[in-house]
């Protein structure tokens, strides 16, 4: 539970709160005037690399803390429960699939991404009308792709996308899925679409025809595609639900000050039994959420098999995120809608959360097949 961390925890905590206190919060007064946003980006990347935040999301190996699932979860929870845009920029780009990569794809790929030289993205979505799922021929020390990513996050920026591709077999040579490196200025690769969602961020459609590929861009190995890229997913899935349980307790904040402020009928609002009913639901979702987060981020923390855990926390938080910015919307009337209102951003922000990372149906059926064909998950 968020009240029974131990003493480093509660002290990181209270570190990331006064970081967001005396850098963020002044530095986001200035972000809607500022002429230059990209200096107030690289302000926080200067603050935040100095408080120690910035390489807590990065390998060890690259000045990155070995940083637990409850750490990270802790001062992404504070920092979202502060509802400032700055907080985007207080941690280093992750590594993702390339964590572990060594050799070439360490020297070309990880390393400048590390260092802030290259960006990357990631394909896994791809479009309903696509005849098959991206897949690969091999060929001598090439694989050959075709096939399309229709939802690739900061595409339009990157160097390169970390692509699932399915590997045909070749004579000795085995098939399976792989997370493949691919170069967004490779003869064959097109960005057919650059488009923006309701949560403000960039993303692209990308093709590939025959894209010729070199066989060290593929981490891992052939048939590790799929498992290499939901462990990744399921680190993610967690700072979501983090970041939703933060967006929780601020719109909850809000909406206690909101209801005991005087309002325009002669009484304040949550003098009246039906607000308090609302915003009673308010407190039990994220009461309810965050009594989940903790405890899942235990769990992962363990080492238990946490796969089935961290997909319902990410849905329950997420969809209850999700609930409680609409009520905290509805009690605060029609201004709550106004462009550029704190509600009205996370309005929108919210909405995206139950599709990243896996819509939300889709990890309700991966939970009770969890449980009803490989017998994993506890209650
Ligand atoms: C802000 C944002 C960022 C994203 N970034 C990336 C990214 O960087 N890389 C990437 O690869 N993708 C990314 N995505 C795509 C995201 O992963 C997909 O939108 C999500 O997985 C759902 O896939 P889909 O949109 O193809 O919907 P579909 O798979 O077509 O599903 C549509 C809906 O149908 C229902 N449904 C689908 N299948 C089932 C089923 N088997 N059983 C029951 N119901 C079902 C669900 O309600 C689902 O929401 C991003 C999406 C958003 C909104």
């Amino acid at each position: 539970m968020p009240e029974s961390i131990p003493p480093q925890i509660a002290a990181l905590r209270d570190k990331t709160q006064a970081f967001i206190e005396d850098i963020l919060v002044p530095l986001e007064r200035t972000w809607d005037e500022a002429a230059d946003q990209q200096d107030i980006r690289r302000r926080v990347v200067d603050a935040s690399n100095e408080a120690g935040f910035f390489t807590m999301t990065q390998p060890v190996a690259y000045s990155g803390k070995d940083t637990s699932a409850m750490a990270l979860t802790v001062v992404r929870e504070t920092l979202a429960a502060a509802n400032l845009r700055v907080s985007a920029h207080v941690f280093a780009p992750s590594a993702g699939v390339l964590g572990s990569a060594t050799g070439k794809l360490q020297t070309h790929y990880l390393d400048p991404l590390m260092r802030g030289e290259k960006r990357g993205s990631f394909g896994f979505t791809e479009p309903d009308s696509a005849p098959r799922p991206t897949w690969a021929v091999q060929e001598a020390d090439e694989i050959v792709i075709t096939g399309q990513k229709s939802y690739v996050t900061g595409g339009a920026e990157a160097d390169f996308v970390a692509a699932l591709v399915n590997i045909e077999s070749s004579g000795d040579d085995t098939g399976g899925t792989a997370m493949v490196i691919v170069d967004f200025d490779a003869p064959g690769v097109t960005v057919e679409r650059v488009f923006r969602s309701l949560d403000g961020s960039g993303h692209t459609a990308v093709r590939f025809d025959e894209v010729r590929v070199p066989k060290w861009h593929i981490v891992g190995g052939i048939g590790e595609g799929m498992s290499r890229a939901l462990d990744d997913i399921s680190k993610i899935r967690l700072a979501l639900a983090a970041n939703a349980c933060g967006i929780m307790l601020w719109a909850t904040q809000y909406v206690t000050e909101y209801i005991q402020s005087p309002h325009r009928s002669g009484t304040p609002l949550g003098d009246r039994e039906g607000v308090r009913l609302r915003y009673a639901d308010l407190r039990i979702e994220t009461f309810a959420a965050r009594s989940m987060l903790y405890r899942t981020a235990r769990l992962v923390d363990s080492n238990a098999n946490d796969v089935n855990e961290v997909m319902c926390t990410k849905v329950f938080c997420t969809e209850a995120a999700g609930r409680v910015v609409d009520a905290a919307v509805q009690l605060a009337g029609g201004d709550a809608l106004t462009e550029g209102h704190p509600l009205e951003r996370l309005y929108r922000q919210v909405r995206a959360m139950r599709f990243t990372e896996g819509a939300s149906d889709v990890l309700r059926l991966n939970v009770a097949k969890g449980a009803l064909e490989l017998s994993k998950g506890v209650l």
